[in-house]
């Protein structure tokens, strides 16, 4: 283009000097910067674009076309498939960090490498009262089916359990190695199995 060309990156339009600064203040250049920047976020529709601007989803349609971006479709796939990713709990994310093949079910559930996987949160737990007060991690049974729970953990890790060993309904474990074994409920020494990754078997590569 001659040297006296401008070209407005955002409209995909070439204008003399002149032109170009009209365009550059016109209403044309500042809704097409606004739908640009909107055209850039994969989570909201052609449609949504259109109500927010005040033209029509045909013309938004077209701008897109015409500034290089995916069509509506492609979009709202990318945009799915985002927002899966970002939902996904910590547990499924760090599988698949682990190498592990990760299917997401739902935001809590996955399968990973075939087996159902479901993620739940441990909290703390007072026992007993004044010096007795002893805190343990408490965790619940997932409701639906399941053939591994991760717990995440207060500090971050998870206790991987299989379906086997979630044999109740609501228990509390020690977390921390200790002379004492707790009450009743608090007795399981569930602190084996936390980060116990081996039992999801092999990741399918090793990182
Ligand atoms: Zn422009």
């Amino acid at each position: 283009m001659p040297n006296s060309m401008r070209y407005c990156q955002t409209c995909r339009l070439q204008f003399d000097k002149r032109g170009f600064w009209r365009h550059a203040l016109s209403v044309f250049h500042r809704k097409a910067k606004l739908i640009r920047a909107m055209l850039e976020r994969n989570c909201i529709t052609h449609a949504e674009i259109a109500r927010r601007i005040g033209v029509t989803r045909e013309r938004v349609r077209q701008l897109a076309l015409q500034m290089g971006f995916a069509d509506g479709r492609s979009r709202h796939a990318i945009c799915r498939m985002e927002r899966r990713k970002k939902e996904m709990a910590e547990f499924f994310v760090e599988a698949q960090k682990r190498g592990f093949p990760v299917e997401p079910l739902g935001r809590k559930s996955a399968y990973i490498n075939g087996k159902i996987c479901v993620q739940r949160q441990a909290c703390w737990h007072d026992i007993g009262k004044g010096k007795y007060k002893y805190t343990y991690l408490s965790i619940y049974r997932p409701t639906g089916r399941f053939d591994f729970c991760a717990w995440k953990l207060p500090d971050g890790r998870f206790l991987i359990l299989p379906e086997e060993l979630v044999g109740f309904t609501q228990t509390t474990f020690n977390p921390k190695e200790s002379g004492r074994q707790g009450t009743d409920s608090s007795s399981h020494y569930y602190r084996e199995y936390i980060e116990r990754w081996s039992l999801l078997g092999r990741p399918r590569r090793a990182k």
